[in-house]
């Protein structure tokens, strides 16, 4: 018999009638011949009025009492919504994290799911109850309760559809799906059909996906299409599965982070070893980093930028002032109003010319780019905060992610199911050995030493440099793959960006002209450089991957000239003298963590 998971969202239990409103569409389920299993959130905003509480008694509560505290929210719902279907005159039990087997580790109020145990609940299932799962939360190994973080029921969710097999996880929300951008910040924003894992990783990691990030990590280890719908309505909704839509739109959506900081450390030595020693403090403090451009050096010192939740700007200023000291640098310029609005398609990987549309689109809506990073799927700038919405807006409708995409055909519920040849979730387990289901894996580690390096010194500081600079190159025939520029010392940027070597000579001659066109203070390069890729499943939330690059890579005197990290891969760029190297070291830190 045919299994599905539904989840229903805090919103979607929020009162009586719509806890039974949620019932009704499990019996249906349930009478169209389908075992079920429910997730259900806490009611409402109960989850945030259990804070509130706690915060009037204690300001900083112990960790344990909170996932003590957190878990009622989600046992009042799973009670509820069996007593709903019971009333329809159909069998159901209501199960606690523990009670089902959902075994984390300690780490309370962020708990990661090592382990779930499926006999009971396909027990109950074979004796035709449906089952209601409280979203959220698990145990340890001593019994206590640990809840698995804000948002933590769409894990749980997609987990249990994991380990169960089962044919389909639905997720019900008060929106009717996945949007090209959130659709609070822009009303044009359009539903989509069908997004991939990849993209639905980077846009949720952005603020921009109704999901939980972990839960995407999830769907794509184990492979189980996730089915994004509404609550309100029998629209079909959005499907995060692991193809690409078939359209032939480079970008699938776009995202705004509002509230990022830029901080920037001048003069620092450019050797072996000082991107870790700046990183690890900060690191240490649990602060995740997002863009890092490091300037192409000039006269043995260089410069990096990096950006950091506007919040934590200044924990993260204390954790390195001292470092930076040491180093014989000195902190830059730090702004701590930007915002950066992102671009991701899986669609731009192969195609060229992506980045200077969405530059020019920019230019000439008059925004200036402070940072500008690149990954394989993602194209980020930082601008001011005052102008972010209006950023965010010229590159939505640049890529059309405004207008009806006829070619995304997409029958959501067929593709909903999941396939027979599914990935069997005891195999990845068991290739996990033992390191718990959300252990970090690595796909890959990779060296590509087919690049070279062009950099352009101290350009104006206006909008439109890097749109002219990779028009001409896309003009001429150029695949550019990574591009970074930023700001170092007294808002002087530099730019640089990666070219196959057979085309270097093609893209110097372009780099040139607008260098001498506009005043910049002259192009260098250097024709033999490595780029060295570490990609998998977990690097963002496991937030010590790029810090343990660094490391690693310092560790082997091996200096990084450029950097660009996504929710799927982290790159870092070396002297072509030391890839092989690098690979190697690489490889030895990741070892535990390869599949
Ligand atoms: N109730 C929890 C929260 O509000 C978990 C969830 O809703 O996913 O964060
Ligand atoms: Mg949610």
């Amino acid at each position: 018999m045919p299994l599905i998971v539904q989840k229903f969202g805090g919103t979607s239990v929020a009162n009586s009638k719509k806890i039974l409103a949620a019932a009704r569409k499990a019996v249906r389920a349930h009478q169209q011949g389908n075992q079920v299993v429910m997730v259900v959130s806490a009611m409402g905003k109960n989850t945030d009025t259990l804070i509130k509480l706690s915060k009037e008694i204690n300001e900083k509560p112990p960790a344990r009492e909170m996932d003590m505290l957190l878990s009622t929210g989600e046992q009042v719902s799973v009670a509820l919504m069996a007593m709903a279907i019971d009333s329809m005159g159909f069998k159901a039990v209501s199960l606690t994290g523990g009670q089902i087997g959902i075994k984390t580790d300690s780490s309370h109020t962020k708990a990661r799911i090592h382990s779930i145990s499926t006999e009971r609940m396909k027990r109950l299932l074979d004796e035709g109850n449906i089952v209601i799962a409280a979203g959220f939360q698990g145990i340890d190994e001593d019994l206590n309760i640990t809840t698995l973080g804000r948002g933590g029921s769409d894990t749980t969710a997609v987990a249990l559809a994991a380990v169960l097999g089962a044919d389909q996880c639905e997720v019900y929300t008060d929106v009717d799906g996945i949007y090209t951008t959130d659709p609070r910040k822009l009303p044009e924003a359009r539903l989509v059909k069908r997004v991939c894992y990849d993209e639905m990783l980077e846009l949720a990691s952005l603020g921009a996906g109704v999901m939980h990030s972990r839960s995407i990590e999830f769907g794509k280890k184990f492979n189980v299409p996730i089915h994004v719908r509404s609550s309100l309505s029998d629209v079909p909704g959005s499907l995060i599965v692991d193809t690409a839509g078939s359209s032939a739109l480079p970008v699938s959506g776009a995202a705004l982070t509002r509230d990022e900081a830029l901080i920037s450390v001048v003069d620092v030595p450019d050797v072996a070893g000082t991107i870790h020693k700046i990183f690890a403090p900060i690191a240490d403090k649990k602060i995740t980093v997002d863009m890092i451009v490091q300037n192409v050096s000039a006269g043995g010192t260089t410069d990096i930028s990096f950006t950091v939740p506007h919040e934590e700007m200044d924990d993260a200023l204390a954790a390195i002032t001292e470092v930076v000291t040491e180093l014989g640098g000195r902190m830059g310029n730090r702004d701590d109003r930007v915002s950066k609005v992102s671009a991701v398609g899986l669609g731009m990987a192969h195609q060229a010319g992506v980045a200077n549309r969405m530059f020019r689109s920019l230019a000439d809506a008059g925004v200036n780019l402070q940072i500008i990073t690149t990954s394989e799927i993602k194209i980020s700038v930082l601008v001011k905060r005052d102008v972010a919405i209006e950023a965010l807006r010229t590159v939505h409708a640049e890529f059309e992610l405004d207008q009806p995409n006829e070619q995304e055909a997409a029958d959501v519920e067929t593709e909903a199911r999941r396939a027979t040849s599914a990935v069997d979730a005891v195999d990845v387990i068991n290739r996990l050995q033992g390191a718990g289901m959300e252990a970090l894996m690595i796909d890959d580690i990779t060296l590509d030493s087919t690049q070279s390096r062009i950099t352009l010194h101290k350009i104006p500081n206006q909008p439109g440099l890097a749109a002219n600079l990779f028009e001409r190159v896309a003009a001429a025939g150029v695949f550019v793959d990574m591009i970074v520029q930023s700001y170092g010392s007294d808002q002087i940027a530099d730019i640089t960006f990666t070219v196959g070597r057979d085309q270097l000579a093609e893209a110097l001659k372009v780099a040139q002209a607008v260098s001498d066109e506009t005043g910049c203070q002259g192009v260098d390069h250097k024709e033999a450089i490595a780029k060295l890729s570490v990609s998998g499943i977990g690097l963002r939330s496991h937030t010590g991957v790029a810090i343990a690059m660094f490391g690693a890579l310092a560790n082997s005197g091996v200096n990084v000239e450029m950097v660009n990290t996504s929710e799927v891969q982290v790159n870092v760029v070396v002297d072509g003298a030391d890839g092989a190297k690098g690979l190697e070291q690489l490889k030895q830190a990741f070892a535990d963590s390869i599949r």
